[in-house]
């Protein structure tokens, strides 16, 4: 089965925050699980530089365009290392030679579906959104993502028919072509279509964006719309309008295509890029899961904004695990999530520290103490073993499932579940005790207690690494015999509070 990735193209006019982190934490996990299934994954990522926020964004740094482009793109690749993202391909919109040509191809083939029209247009635009609000979706007269006045705008541009597509976009997403999750956002979407669908300008002039952007074919007074532009990355990344191969194999083949975007973006992702498929006469994305917002200490999140914790600095400082475990462990499907530091450290030193690599550690010395260091037989589950046994064995599936739901926070649990069941079975059983009886029996129940124990191990070894690969590096290292021999014990985490 193949299955196509992607994460939205962030705008680079300033570097990324955790928020972002979210969405390619998300899409990485996704990517690694289908991989570790034995799909053939495809994860794709970019940069959106062709927004008129950049232009703005560098003139106020006192920059060319392409060079701020540039630095802050650098910043947003940097967090593939940074997080162990399993990216396999980065466009960036403005350099990618790809790029251009796949969406001119876009715009030829929706002008040749009849779709594209000049009209004079005037109304409320905000540059942060790149779009035009009417005064119904202003809260109080001011944009509801960025809270900040619009500018009035008057204009010609060149408009797309999405008023034709109502219909066929309803159809798509209640018949199961287009799976819009979670659902709440699968019924604001159906709200909006119900609502009727407008037209909506896909050019502006050329010299309101100060000639950044790609210019309309056959009319060079207009760029294209940043949107239209930014969303047809999803396809001049596997070479729609360059060379069709890998558009063939990964979007117009069977298979899976997944988007991952933030509420803010739905509208973008939902309706007007489906719409415009169907106008080029190309399928369906055949997903869209959309995350909420992260706050920080309570308040939103936005790059220009400042607020955002730095996720390379976080990685570069408290380890990859602590993030990425943060982000999967904590955030939910459904409702934002608030993000603080103490968060982050309390969770990792209790689940990562004290949970999970306290019991890696515990295990390997135990079969050192009691079997010089020899790897148990695998042996029946011991009395008392049943709940960590079935930890083991579910946690695959349990996994799978919550991942098909884009649950990433139960796939956490499911995981977490082994290491809390093996932590409660040693404190049950206490195998300290039977080392130190004399009994032959104690003896052999001592065996299939460290068999169930080094099993739970490599279970969190071969269950971990699409959640935390550095991790499941570190206790696959743990529980692999060299000579016969498991290697010494060392700790799988380092605790990062101070105290307690
Ligand atoms: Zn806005």
């Amino acid at each position: 089965m193949h299955t196509y990735i992607t994460t939205t193209i962030p705008y680079v006019n300033a570097r990324p925050h955790i928020g972002f982190a979210l969405e390619v934490v998300q899409a990485d996990v996704l990517a690694r699980f289908r991989r570790q299934r034995g799909d053939r994954v495809r994860f794709q990522a970019g940069t959106d530089d062709n927004s008129l926020k950049n232009v703005l964004a560098a003139r106020a740094a006192g920059a060319g365009v392409q060079e701020f482009v540039d630095r802050n793109a650098e910043a947003f690749l940097a967090l593939g290392p940074a997080l162990s993202l399993t990216v396999d391909d980065v466009i960036r919109t403005s350099r990618d030679p790809r790029h251009r040509p796949g969406v001119e191809r876009f715009w030829r083939a929706c002008a040749a579906a009849g779709d594209l029209y000049r009209k004079r247009y005037a109304g409320l635009y905000c540059t942060g959104c790149e779009q035009f609000y009417t005064p119904a979706e202003l809260r109080a007269g001011r944009c509801p993502e960025h809270d900040t006045e619009p500018q009035r705008v008057a204009e010609e541009n060149w408009f797309f028919r999405l008023s034709r597509y109502g219909d066929r976009l309803r159809e798509a997403i209640t018949g199961g072509e287009l799976r819009i999750e979670p659902a709440g956002r699968r019924n604001e979407v159906l709200a909006f279509i119900d609502g009727g669908l407008e037209d909506f300008s896909v050019s502006r002039p050329a010299e309101r964006a100060g000639g950044w952007g790609i210019p309309v074919p056959g009319d060079s007074s207009q760029v294209i719309y940043v949107w239209f532009d930014a969303l047809c990355n999803y396809v001049t990344a596997l070479g729609y309008g360059t060379s069709d191969d890998g558009y063939r194999e990964w979007w117009a083949g069977p298979g899976r295509r997944i988007h991952l975007l933030g509420k803010g973006v739905l509208r973008f992702h939902a309706v007007y890029w489906p719409a415009m498929l169907l106008s080029a006469g190309q399928p369906l994305p055949t997903d869209i899961f959309v995350h909420d917002y992260l706050t920080t200490g309570g308040q939103k999140i936005s790059k220009s904004s400042g607020s955002g914790a730095d996720p390379a600095a976080l990685a570069a400082e408290y380890g990859t695990d602590a993030v990425r475990w943060w982000l999967l462990r904590e955030v939910p499907r459904v409702g934002d999530a608030d993000f603080t530091l103490e968060r982050m450290i309390a969770r990792a030193d209790d689940e990562l520290a004290n949970g999970l690599g306290n019991l890696v550690n515990r295990v390997v010395a135990m079969i050192h103490r009691y079997r010089g260091g020899q790897v148990p037989d695998p042996l029946p589950v011991p009395a008392g073993g049943e709940d960590l046994d079935a930890a083991c064995r579910q946690a695959r599936d349990r996994v799978g499932a919550a991942l098909a739901e884009f649950d990433f926070r139960q796939a956490a649990a499911a995981i977490w579940a082994i290491a809390d069941e093996a932590n409660r079975f040693i404190n049950r059983v206490r195998p300290w005790e039977l080392a130190r009886s004399e009994d032959d029996g104690d003896g052999q129940r001592l065996d299939a207690v460290l068999s169930a124990l080094f099993g739970a191990c490599t279970a969190l070894g071969r269950e971990l690494p699409p959640l935390l690969p550095d991790a499941a590096a570190r206790v696959v290292g743990q529980c692999t015999p060299r000579d016969g021999r498991l290697p010494p014990a060392s700790p799988v985490f380092r605790r990062l509070g101070s105290a307690g």
